[in-house]
């Protein structure tokens, strides 16, 4: 048997294998900055980008650990929606007054990101797809209807469609439904190419970057702020903007705010023309399924399939290490979940496979936010739908920064952060009953039992 490609130095993965790149120096000695940016992920390069745009003559610095996209951002689906909120129903639970109004700032947002890639001429494969749900069980169907009625209520466009109508769009077995949202709610693209094409754009903006640069520690002085680094460089900031995502356990004020969870993705070899013509996927949106564990599916753009999600696992203590981005379990899991969709590919091989955090919150959105005195801004917690919401959160840092008056600082979004969660070793047993319980409501047709039902009713309800 072939080996299979995994952990490179550069970062895990298939798309980080193959987008070009070239290192950027190691910060060294005592600098100076106006804004520093520690994390070179896509909330870190858009942050960075935005500030330039808004005032070309700042001095921004992105300091990154290992390399621009190493993290979520280039290891990601690449599933690039709208949504601000993890969804639309998980909007209107948290924010019902707003819920209109991040509609349209999402799909303003997603409209805005995909001609910024356009401009500056990113080459990261982005096909204006839309997406599409599918239900595998027959409590779904329902469920997909009810999505599709209420993105009616609330002007977002769907397409339900019954058992013919989704094997005429994706040939499996088990879909019993489908809903189909366009290309304004979601793009499919590469990740590691946009990540490192946003670095790129940043350079050009006149940013400073620093690869294989950790950030150990943040002081607080007179005026500004230190940012200390392993190496034992220092970099003295007006500003500083942590954008470390699920990586952030080195800030303790954050530690509260998310825990990292583990999410695993295959991806296939490139398929032949019978292969593909097997299963149909003429439009090639990205597919989800509908329990609260579920997969997420894509194309590449050499045909490949990318087959991702189902197991979502939480080590204590926060922990985050290259080491827990190999799991064999899932991944045998991951295969054998992927024939029983498609057991006309019973012989397809998926020799990448690999791990990334994500940075959960209770309330499974961005959480942006200050500290020291307003010198400190931080902006994570996408909960696994960040690609697209990276760019807004990067906007409203650039606003809190240079802009404070802004309209868009008063949503309710932006003011108000998620439930914390509990320390160790509550924090461990919290998410593992609550793990379990979704299980449970998967085997159960859907039916939450007390745990998820009180959580519900508290606003802090896990629904995916
Ligand atoms: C397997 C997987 C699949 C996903 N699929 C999707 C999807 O299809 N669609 C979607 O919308 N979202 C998806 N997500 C989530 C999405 O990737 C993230 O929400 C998004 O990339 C977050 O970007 P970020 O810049 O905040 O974080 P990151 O990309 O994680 O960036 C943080 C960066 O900070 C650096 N860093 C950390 N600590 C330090 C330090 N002390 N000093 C210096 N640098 C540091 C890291 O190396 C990293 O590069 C997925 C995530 C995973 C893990």
């Amino acid at each position: 048997m072939d080996a299979f490609h995994q952990n490179d130095p550069a970062g895990p993965g298939f798309w980080l294998s193959r987008a070009p790149d070239s290192l950027e120096p190691a910060l060294r000695g005592d600098r100076r900055t106006d804004v520093a940016i520690v994390g070179g992920g896509f909330t870190g390069l858009w942050t960075a980008i935005q500030l330039l745009d808004a005032d070309p003559e700042l001095r921004v610095t992105i300091l990154e650990m290992e390399r621009v996209g190493f993290g979520a951002s280039g290891r990601n689906g690449g599933f690039c929606d709208a949504s601000l909120t993890h969804g639309l129903a998980n909007g209107i639970a948290h924010f019902p007054s707003e819920i209109r109004e991040l509609e349209a700032e999402g799909r303003r947002n997603l409209a805005e990101l995909v001609a910024f890639v356009a401009a500056e001429g990113i080459a990261c494969d982005l096909e204006q797809t839309g997406s599409m749900s599918v239900a595998d069980q027959p409590h779904q169907v329902e469920e997909l209807r009810a999505s599709a009625a209420l993105a009616q209520e609330y002007g977002v466009s769907t397409t339900f469609l019954d058992r013919a109508a989704v094997w005429e769009e994706l040939h499996s077995p088990v879909f019993e439904a489908g809903l189909l949202a366009g290309p304004d709610q979601t793009v499919m693209l590469d990740p590691a190419r946009l990540a490192r094409g946003l670095k790129q754009a940043a350079l050009r903006r006149g940013a400073t970057i620093h690869e294989r640069t950790r950030v150990t520690g943040l002081e607080r002085r007179a005026g500004s702020v230190h940012i200390l680094t392993d190496a034992g460089a220092r970099l003295v900031a007006q500003h500083v903007v942590v954008a470390t995502s699920a990586y952030s356990g080195w800030l303790g004020r954050l530690q509260r705010l998310f825990v990292p969870v583990y999410d695993y993705v295959l991806v296939s070899d490139p398929m032949t023309t019978e292969q593909l013509d097997s299963i149909g996927w003429r439009r090639r949106m990205g597919v989800s399924d509908s329990g609260n564990q579920f997969h997420y599916f894509r194309l590449t753009a050499d045909n490949r399939i990318l087959w991702g999600g189902y197991d979502a696992i939480y080590h204590s203590g926060n922990r985050v290490s290259p080491a827990l981005d190999e799991r064999p379990t899932t991944f045998e899991r991951l295969e054998q979940h992927f024939v029983r969709a498609f057991p006309q590919l019973a012989d397809l091989r998926f020799p990448w496979r690999w791990g990334g955090a994500i940075d959960t919150t209770s309330r499974f959105m961005v959480t942006i936010g200050q500290s020291m005195a307003g010198r400190l801004t931080y902006a994570l917690g996408y909960t696994g739908l960040g690609v697209g919401a990276a760019r807004w959160a990067g906007g409203v840092v650039r606003d809190m920064i240079l802009d404070p008056t802004a309209d868009r600082l008063q949503l309710e979004i932006v003011r108000s952060g998620p439930f914390p969660f509990p320390p160790e070793p509550a924090r461990w047993l919290a998410v593992e009953a609550v793990r379990r319980e979704l299980a449970r409501a998967d085997a159960n047709e859907g039916r939450r039992g007390l745990l998820l039902r009180t959580l519900d009713a508290i606003g802090i309800g896990f629904d995916s």
